[in-house]
């Protein structure tokens, strides 16, 4: 018989956001498992990191948060940029 484990799974887009010519970078995708009290980072858009006690994990790097599991701190870190127009708003996310 197979068991099916509640599971969210949280995928925030950053990149799209344009307010104000003003985007905002992720600089450090980074979160903390409620569970285990792990602190795990992704670092690059394809990383992900698994807490200790495998029911959370991050994933996106800089370019998106995406988050699985119920129960986290969210503990990233962003910076404000501002852009003339929208080509430079590109140019931003190499
Ligand atoms: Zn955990």
């Amino acid at each position: 018989m197979k068991t099916f484990r509640k599971f969210y799974l949280t995928i925030i887009h950053f990149i799209g956001i344009v307010e104000n010519m003003k985007v905002k970078k992720i600089l450090v995708n980074r979160a903390k498992c409620n569970y285990c009290d792990w602190v795990i980072e992704s670092q690059s858009r394809h990383h992900l990191n698994i807490c200790g006690c495998g029911k959370f994990f991050v994933d996106g790097g800089q370019e998106y948060l995406r988050r699985g599991g119920d129960n986290y701190t969210e503990m990233s870190e962003f910076e404000e940029v501002e852009v003339a127009d929208l080509s430079e708003y590109d140019r931003l996310r190499n």
